[in-house]
């Protein structure tokens, strides 16, 4: 039976970039080595190194004055690398989410943290903007899409002061304005590569604010100074990333694959508004094109169970919603195919039909 991964992170990849990457883990570009075998010194790993930063620059646009760095440690290391740079006495947050709130936990270990605004009273399932950004912040930092709750911040803002994004499951879902950012990050492993690489796009006049010292691997300006190769990089899931860049640039890129995402979305969403069991979670105009979350109406809770199993049934795979939402989470990201979306929303239909 035919799988349809809505799985929300390590997630669905192109099969082409899979099956790339298993040919370049037997043999890469015929050279006689795989690449797991290959220096990240050597001229093989820095054609594909250099290949995936100028990819990464061209789909999205990067202006002038921006690096594109790959990191180790996740998104997460991030959290603790942004105020440990940037914060010198005061940073400001956006709490949309546990992702967020992870970010905050770490920007107090440095400083001043203030939560301009949060959705917690209503469990994340809405961006919150009536909110200020104080002028004196040393930064701003926003996550644009929650994973796990499914809202999504959709427009690039204007902010006084530098503005940083964890983009770990939206980026190169749509064209963004980097201008508007100082930096933006993420793990791969949602919608651009397999797990153990995160990518950075840094704005260079950010650094060197801050007076404090930083430890080497924790500080930006070794990374930049060294792009992406201070130390041994994570070198087969950079190869990975690449393919993914190379998939989306043979689709016409970051426009046409949001066009892709919006319609796959509006299905979904389409199904659930007009469904008699199922109901979404999040305000509409918060919806995520990425994490479409989704519960049974009250009168029919007791049939999630029933759903899940059903489902399965029909090759859905990944669609529980996460343990603080409960219900179901489907995650559309750019590689999943719009056939997998109407087989969803087909067995939503047929079960509607038995249940309702
Ligand atoms: C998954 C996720 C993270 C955590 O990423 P790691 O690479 O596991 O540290 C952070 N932020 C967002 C928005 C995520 O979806």
């Amino acid at each position: 039976m035919k799988k349809h991964n809505f799985n929300a992170g390590p997630s669905i990849l192109p099969r082409i970039a899979v099956e790339n990457s298993a040919k370049a883990v037997l043999d890469l570009n015929g050279i006689g080595l795989s690449l797991l075998e290959i220096s990240h010194r050597s001229k093989d790993f820095q054609a594909i190194l250099d290949e995936t930063v100028a990819l990464f620059k061209e789909l999205l646009n990067i202006p002038d004055g921006y690096q594109v760095i790959f990191l180790g440690g996740g998104a997460s290391m991030q959290f603790c690398m942004i105020p440990y740079n940037f914060l010198n006495k005061k940073a400001a947050y956006l709490e949309t989410g546990v992702w967020a709130q992870k970010a905050i936990k770490e920007a107090k270990f440095f400083g001043e943290v203030n939560v301009v605004a949060s959705s917690s009273d209503k469990n994340f399932t809405y961006i919150p903007t009536d909110y200020t950004i104080p002028a004196d912040a040393d930064y701003f930092h926003i996550t644009t899409n929650n994973t796990i709750y499914g809202s999504e911040i959709h427009n690039d803002m204007d902010c006084p002061v530098p503005l940083i994004a964890d983009m770990s499951s939206d980026i190169l879902s749509r064209p963004v304005d980097i201008s508007k950012y100082a930096m933006i990050y993420g793990g791969a492993q949602k919608n651009l590569g397999p797990a153990g690489v995160t990518f950075v796009i840094i704005k260079e006049e950010l650094l060197g604010k801050v007076e404090r010292k930083i430890p080497t691997m924790l500080s930006y300006a070794t990374h930049l100074k060294e792009p992406s190769l201070y130390n041994t990089p994570p070198v087969f899931a950079i190869f990975t990333c690449l393919e993914t860049l190379r998939w989306i640039k043979s689709l016409g890129g970051v426009k046409a694959i949001e066009e892709m995402n919006i319609r796959k979305a509006n299905l979904l969403y389409d199904a659930i508004d007009s469904s008699k069991m199922f109901v979404g979670t999040v305000a509409k105009d918060s919806r995520s094109l990425m994490n479409i979350c989704f519960v049974m109406k009250e009168q029919y809770k007791d049939k999630e169970d029933a759903f899940m199993e059903f489902s399965k049934t029909k090759g859905m795979l990944g669609i529980k919603g996460h343990r603080s939402v409960g219900g179901f989470r489907a995650s559309t990201y750019n590689a999943l195919p719009i056939e997998s979306v109407q087989a969803l929303v087909d067995a939503m239909h047929e079960f509607e039909k038995i249940n309702a």
